[in-house]
């Protein structure tokens, strides 16, 4: 299949948005751009549709897919339920980066929630996904737009990279501005439950709904055979073909660590103004108390790395405050939980 890539700049540029709506109406799957990362959607509603993208990411068939909308009205008719901790969440957050998980409506296809009782829901903010969903007529399911495992696409050419000839188009419209996955909260534990973090923050979620619980897999590593509440969280994901390690300690001391490995083969990611400390290549993921930059930056520091051939990662950790916690969830995930204390 040839992929077509078109750039929109606008959402006012509606001839270019029927040529997208139109491939996702007739059953095809068209990359789109989002405010977190690039999504890989379809038709939600139609099952078929749903089925090949699980076929181009090569993803797990038992890894749900969040189903995006432009609009509340279209919410009732996807779920059986709406509780006012979701009026509330959805007052405060959308259009933005949080998923709502809630029981789900019949009409949701087995394929999107993989045999659950339920269905993950979000409204994103980026103008040209939201044109594009308003103009399909239908929610949207949209995984990210990787492969599977491999580091998130926040540019159209990392979609192109990982789907070209598996998939009908893809929608460029620039960089994604969080970088992250949505923030994942489900409301349909005892208590509402943090599953993954993203670009909504734990504190945000807490000023809104008090007490949050937060899942043991968002940091934790779950045991072999162990159930998540969040099928995607078992799986190793956003690794490069490199092996990526998270370095916690003191500049000095990973500094030192990092002349333990062959200097042409490992990349540093680290904050602004430690780059000299390293005689390696290094990537700043903006100053070390700015997690917003750390987001945008990492899933492309990542994917550069396997671009430009290394094969080993070492990464200066970021603490688990506001965005951060987000970078440290998919950090942990791209390290195999792999953390070296260098102090
Ligand atoms: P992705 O779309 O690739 O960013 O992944 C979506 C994430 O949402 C995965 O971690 C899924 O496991 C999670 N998810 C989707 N639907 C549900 C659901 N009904 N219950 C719990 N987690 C879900
Ligand atoms: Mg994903």
């Amino acid at each position: 299949m040839k992929t077509e890539l078109l750039k929109i700049d606008s959402p006012q540029q509606t001839d270019l948005l029927r040529r997208a709506a139109e491939v996702l109406r007739s059953g095809g799957l068209c990359g789109i751009p989002t405010e977190t990362v690039y999504g890989l959607a379809a038709n939600a509603l139609d099952e078929a549709a749903v089925r090949k993208i699980f076929a181009a990411k090569g993803r797990p068939q038992d890894n749900p897919l969040i189903v995006h909308i432009a609009s509340m009205e279209e919410l009732p008719a996807l779920v059986k339920e709406i509780p006012p901790e979701a009026k509330a969440l959805a007052d405060a957050f959308w259009p933005g980066p949080l998923t709502i998980i809630l029981p789900k409506a019949d009409c949701i296809p087995d394929a999107v929630s993989c045999g659950l009782p339920t269905v993950a829901i979000r409204m994103p903010s980026h103008p040209i996904a939201n044109a594009i969903i308003r103009e399909a007529g239908v929610p949207l399911a949209a995984p990210s737009a990787n492969t599977s495992g491999k580091p998130s696409p926040t540019t159209a050419q990392h979609v192109l990279h990982d789907m070209d000839g598996k998939i009908d188009m893809i929608v460029d419209g620039g960089a994604c501005s969080v970088g992250v996955e949505s923030t994942v909260v489900t409301l349909c534990a005892k208590r509402p439950r943090l599953l993954r973090p993203g670009g909504v923050t734990l504190e945000q979620l807490r000023d809104v709904l008090g007490e949050v619980d937060v899942d043991k897999a968002v940091l934790g590593e779950l045991a072999s055979g162990e159930k998540p509440s969040s099928p995607g969280m078992k799986y190793k994901h956003y690794s490069p073909d490199a092996d990526v390690k998270l370095v916690r300690g003191s500049l000095e001391s990973f500094a030192r660590y990092a002349k333990t490995y062959p200097a042409a083969d490992t990349l540093i990611l680290c904050f602004d103004g430690e780059e000299s400390a390293f005689t390696n290549e290094t990537i700043a993921l903006g100053s070390a108390s700015d997690a917003k930059t750390h987001a945008q930056r990492i899933f492309r520091a990542l994917r550069d790395a396997d671009e430009r051939g290394f094969r080993n990662v070492l990464v200066h950790c970021p603490d688990d405050r506001g965005v951060d916690l987000a970078v440290l969830n998919r950090l942990l995930r791209a390290a195999a939980f792999q953390i070296v204390e260098t102090e």
